[in-house]
């Protein structure tokens, strides 16, 4: 009963196997493949990467992803070494040979004295036990249903429609106001929920164009779906009809822009607040397949967007994940059944770096769990605390998608100017902070 069982040896699996050995405590691991496949894994190998070979920017004192590798090295992370170890020259990115990488994360597991793997499909969440389910965006379709059944059908997705999210610092306030449409909301926090960004008709036109002739991805082999309706991409919307948009997300009506009383917009752009530090908000109903870079130019054609800075690029995904913010505790434990957690990209983060991430914590959490052994709770100033604060708790729960880890996750330092040198000090300060809050919680262990 003092095993601890990992379902999943992807990203969050093997790191949360490999920190929970590392402790002392017995962890089996249940890998379906290669007997059962994913559409988008191609070996039995376990910490495979399923698309690019990248682990993105590893600047650790401007970028928020390259903070999170500094703190998984800082927490002797098997992802990030056995990363290092085969590191392929790309600027100033973590790029790696996908082959041996994965070759040396199963050899490391399978040669550990505390690790055994079986290769089998769970297909139920177990009533006794410890568990960690690390599943991942592509969970098989029996344990789907099982987690279904449990958390209702509400609570777990099989596909994002994620709609772009930006500093709430870069967007323009002399253009965009602030009010919800039909002024509904009673409290201070529903009355500054939404920001809204006005068009002409000539604006508006512009923008159908730009939509219409955009480059977009097309969704990977095996990976397609009918879209529902509720979450079409714009530029699908903008295809069934030039006015389609403007009844639908960009409807002007219920809204009186503050700068401009006397004029009526054309069309209305609306951002919601995205979590409740306001640092951040996406742009309601915007779901998008775009490529990244079409999308940056086509959505600063909005009027008050014109420097917006992006803390997450809008897509539409095959992706399996929890709404997270009412389902686990701060521990990543599932209320209604603590004995399991969950990690990795199953639990609304997005991309290996975050999912080995979480697989870090849940494994360190068990461990501690098993042995009896007391934790603080993660320090929100860290990378690691900032995003299972917002995916545990610090996300609106209502409009919950996958996110990365970014600097809008972080609480503000204060007394620091803005503009893009105030920028880069902001970034070293996050980066300080969080390394010297990083470093203490990790000094629990020893
Ligand atoms: P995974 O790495 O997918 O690991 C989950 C593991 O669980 C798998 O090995 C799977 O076989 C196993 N499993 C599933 N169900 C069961 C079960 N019932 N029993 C036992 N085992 C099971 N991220 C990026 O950063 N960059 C990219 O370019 C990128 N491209 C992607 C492309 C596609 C098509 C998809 C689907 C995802 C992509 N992602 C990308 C996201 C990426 O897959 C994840 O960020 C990362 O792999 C998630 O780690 P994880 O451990 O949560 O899941």
């Amino acid at each position: 009963t003092q095993t601890l069982h990992i379902v999943g040896g992807g990203m969050a699996g093997s790191e949360a196997a490999w920190q929970a050995a590392n402790m002392g405590v017995q962890v089996v691991i249940h890998e379906m493949r290669p007997k059962v496949k994913t559409f988008a894994h191609q070996t039995g190998n376990l910490g495979e990467m399923v698309c690019s070979n990248s682990f993105r920017s590893d600047d650790d004192e401007q970028n928020a992803v390259g903070l999170l590798h500094w703190e998984m090295r800082a927490a002797n992370g098997l992802i990030m070494a056995t990363a290092d170890k085969h590191r392929l020259p790309a600027g100033g990115a973590l790029a790696v040979d996908r082959e041996p990488f994965a070759q040396t994360i199963t050899d490391s597991l399978k040669s550990h004295p505390n690790v055994t793997i079986c290769y089998d499909e769970i297909t139920h969440l177990p009533e006794d036990g410890h568990w960690i389910f690390a599943t991942g965006p592509l969970t098989s379709s029996a344990l789907g249903q099982a987690i279904q059944s449990e958390t209702g059908a509400e609570a777990l997705a099989f596909f994002d429609a994620i709609a772009p999210i930006i500093y709430a610092d870069s967007i323009d306030m002399s253009k965009a106001w602030m009010q919800s449409r039909y002024d509904k909301g009673e409290t201070e926090e529903e009355k500054t929920a939404y920001l809204n960004c006005p068009m002409t008709k000539e604006q508006y036109e512009e923008f159908i164009d730009a939509l219409l002739t955009a480059e977009k991805t097309e969704f990977h082999e095996g990976e397609t779906a009918g879209y529902f309706d509720g979450c079409l991409p714009i530029e699908v919307m903008a295809e069934r009809g030039r006015e389609t948009l403007r009844f639908g997300p960009m409807k002007p009506v219920g809204l009186t822009n503050a700068h401009k009383p006397e004029e009526k917009a054309y069309a209305v752009v609306q951002l919601r607040r995205d979590n409740k530090l306001a640092t951040l908000f996406n742009i309601v109903g915007f779901q998008t397949k775009m490529k990244y870079g079409a999308q940056t130019q086509v959505l600063r054609m909005i009027p008050g967007l014109q420097d917006a800075q992006f803390a997450r690029l809008g897509g539409i995904h095959r992706n399996t994940f929890l709404n997270s913010p009412t389902l686990l505790d701060a521990q990543m434990r599932l209320k209604t059944k603590p004995n399991i957690r969950f990690a990795g990209q199953i639990t609304g983060v997005e991309g290996y770096v975050e999912s080995a991430a979480m697989g870090l914590l849940a494994g360190r959490m068990a461990a501690a769990e098993i042995l009896g052994q007391d934790l603080p709770s993660v320090p929100q100033d860290s990378a690691m605390g900032a995003l299972i604060h917002h995916i545990t708790g610090g996300a609106e729960a209502k409009t919950f998608q996958p996110m990365n880890v970014n600097f809008g996750l972080f609480q503000p330092v204060e007394g620091l100017k803005g503009g893009r040198r105030g920028r880069k000090d902001r970034y070293k300060a996050y980066t300080d902070r969080a390394k010297t809050a990083w470093s203490e919680w990790i000094s629990n262990f020893s």
